[in-house]
């Protein structure tokens, strides 16, 4: 099967089914039963033979088949059609030429019997690769020939369609034109095919020029004939008529085709133009260099960049900019480059430096292109200068390290000091009680108040100075691993079914909750932290009804608590993160103002945030989000 554009595809299939009716047409009707077409008396033109007419049924079917068919069968017939048709006309051509005599004689014309033999052939070379522009010309010589009766007949001039024994029939001079033009699309890209069919300004120009100019000329002839059979004009003047018109068709058709050519020119240069303004104002050094490493063209950023002037590397090799240290590195990547010539990058994950012309050397990233051009692969490489890149990541990382100790040493003073501190609060807490036991005399009334006043507050020191110890310790020796959130929630609920009953409160975990990697404690610590605070801060006489959900968003998946508790003013939204920060009074709802702060690092822990929104007597969403890890 040929591969062809559809659009010509369906040209040449319409062209082959016009030719096999026309041939069916021929036979049946015009010469079996002897009506219109072929009948001359009828259509005063002169009929095409049977013998013509079995040959175009041959040569259209031989066509379609070369289109369409695929099994081998099919493809062989391809070459059986136009077998036939060759013999048919070689046969007719030899009785003509009188080399040959048959019992029976073709009625083909000699010039519709060579037509045919172009025809053939043209099938038997129009797929060989190293013949097809043979075929392709026999095709056009097809064309022009023909043409050549047609416009005989239409004019009445004999002398165009009966040069030889027998006339050529205007149909068969259709049919001839008509498949043979439809034929050379095969192969549209060949001969005077392929000057139509273009994509240059040149092929452009011969679409416009070419058909005016035929009907122009056609149509001038014609008129001047018509004007001379009828006695209107005499000869001389009748051919000076043709030439001036001649020169004013011509003048008028280049007049239409030089303003096409002028505009197309125009926006071509406008292009230049501004591909050139972009090349040179590119904040990148742009250079372009052949297969063997020629520089061709360098923009200004490359001169800037290297200190070079561009004279002074335009047909110079790129080598020059290597440092030499780095030089079979580079020739090994040029190669693999052009094994597989594709936009690639080098110097983003490694160290890529290149060198100036003072001899100092600068990190780069250079990101190579190749252009297929008419003279072969050029490669556009984009130099871009990443000192400064380098210098900032250089920075960052010694910030880091910064952060990081300092990140430490604050871990090891709040776990040293809350440690240390509990020592002399049990200590005051010890004495306390050894004085209400050795002297139960004189500890009494107010006295006993306010011992038992220092003993409450010594007692919630050490729990404050405990919390702040857990929360320093929160994700030491963590390890992350794969969880199913949807468990671990639930084993929370377990965990604080008496507090759920003790407070009536309904908790439901709204669809599925996902399989995440995560830190497992610090991920339940998290669910048991939130939920808690979402029945302890619930409102008097109203039972806590609480839904957990999660939703999985751009990399994160969000989790969602919420409750219809006493809920919390805007303006303290933010602050309830921070560590030892309440809203309420101990003696309303019991805490210690850490469970958010630990909610909060926990949440960060997983590259993630948590926040809340909320409204007074309406109640919470506290929400947060986690990193969707890779194992
Ligand atoms: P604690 O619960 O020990 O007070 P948290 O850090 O857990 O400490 O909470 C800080 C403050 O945020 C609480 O004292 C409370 O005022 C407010 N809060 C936390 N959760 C809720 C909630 N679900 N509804 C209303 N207020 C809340």
């Amino acid at each position: 099967m040929l591969i062809i554009k559809p659009k010509y595809r369906n040209f040449i299939t319409l062209s082959s089914v016009s030719i096999i009716s026309l041939g069916v047409y021929i036979l049946f009707y015009g010469w079996l039963l002897k009506q219109k077409l072929a009948d001359p008396s009828i259509t005063g033109h002169l009929p095409m033979a049977i013998d013509a007419a079995v040959c175009f049924i041959f040569i259209g079917i031989a066509l379609m088949l070369g289109l369409y068919s695929q099994n081998k069968v099919l493809c062989a017939l391809a070459y059986v059609f136009p077998g036939l048709a060759l013999i048919c006309s070689c046969l007719s051509l030899s009785e003509d030429l009188a080399l040959i005599s048959l019992p029976f004689a073709f009625g083909m014309a000699p010039h519709t019997a060579m037509s045919f033999i172009f025809l053939s052939v043209t099938l038997f070379l129009i797929k060989s690769p190293s013949k097809k522009i043979i075929a392709q010309w026999l095709l056009h010589i097809v064309s022009l020939t023909t043409c050549i009766v047609i416009i005989g007949h239409w004019l009445k001039v004999p002398e165009f369609y009966h040069f030889s024994f027998t006339p050529m029939s205007i149909y068969a001079a259709i049919g001839f034109l008509l498949i043979s033009v439809a034929g050379s699309f095969v192969n549209y890209t060949l001969g005077i095919t392929g000057l139509f069919t273009g994509k240059l300004i040149g092929n452009l120009m011969a679409r416009r020029l070419f058909f005016s100019m035929l009907i122009a000329i056609l149509f001038a002839g014609y008129i001047r004939l018509l004007m001379h059979r009828k006695g209107i004009i005499g000869v001389e003047f009748g051919i000076a008529l043709l030439s001036v018109s001649f020169c004013l068709i011509s003048l008028v058709l280049i007049w239409v085709v030089s303003n096409i050519l002028n505009k197309a020119h125009e926006k071509v240069s406008q292009a230049n133009e501004n591909l050139a303004i972009m090349v040179q104002a590119a904040p990148y050094a742009l250079l372009i260099s052949d297969v063997k490493g020629t520089i061709i063209e360098v923009n200004s950023r490359t001169e800037s960049l290297f200190g070079y002037k561009s004279e002074e590397l335009v047909g110079k090799s790129v080598s020059m900019m290597v440092p030499e240290n780095l030089r079979d590195v580079w020739m090994e990547r040029r190669t693999a480059f052009f094994s597989n010539p594709v936009v690639s990058t080098y110097g983003y994950d490694d160290e890529l430096t290149a060198v100036t012309k003072n001899g100092s050397k600068i990190p780069v990233e250079i990101i190579l292109t190749p252009i297929h051009t008419d003279k072969g692969i050029r490669i556009l490489s984009f130099v871009v200068d990443i000192t400064a890149r380098k210098a900032n990541e250089e920075t960052i990382k010694r910030q880091v390290t910064e952060l990081q100790q300092k990140n430490q040493e604050l871990e090891q003073f709040n776990y040293i000091s809350s440690h240390d501190l509990q020592e002399p609060l049990r200590t005051v807490s010890n004495y306390i009680n050894l004085l209400e036991e050795d002297y139960p005399e004189q500890i009494r009334g107010e006295v006993k108040d306010h011992l038992q006043s220092i003993n409450n507050a010594v007692t919630r020191m050490l729990k404050l100075v405990r919390s702040l110890l857990e929360f320093g310790k929160l994700g030491q020796n963590r390890k992350m691993s794969r969880i199913n959130s949807q468990i671990i929630v639930e084993e929370v609920l377990a965990d604080l079914k008496g507090i759920i009953i003790a407070n009536n409160a309904t908790v439901t975990i709204k669809g599925e909750l996902p399989i995440l990697y995560a830190y497992e404690t610090e991920l339940r610590q998290l669910f048991q932290n939130l939920i808690n605070n979402a029945i302890k801060f619930r409102k008097k006489d109203v039972p806590p009804i609480i839904t957990i959900e999660s939703k999985s968003i751009a990399g994160y998946y969000k989790f969602l608590v919420t409750d219809n508790g006493i809920g919390i003013d805007n303006q303290y939204t933010d602050k309830i993160f921070n560590i030892f920060q309440r809203l309420n009074k101990c003696e309303d709802y019991e805490g210690h103002g850490i469970g958010l702060a630990n909610c909060k690092k926990i949440a960060e822990m997983h590259g993630g945030k948590i926040w809340v929104e909320s409204k007074p007597g309406t109640g919470s969403i506290f929400k947060f989000t986690i990193l969707k890890f890779k194992a």
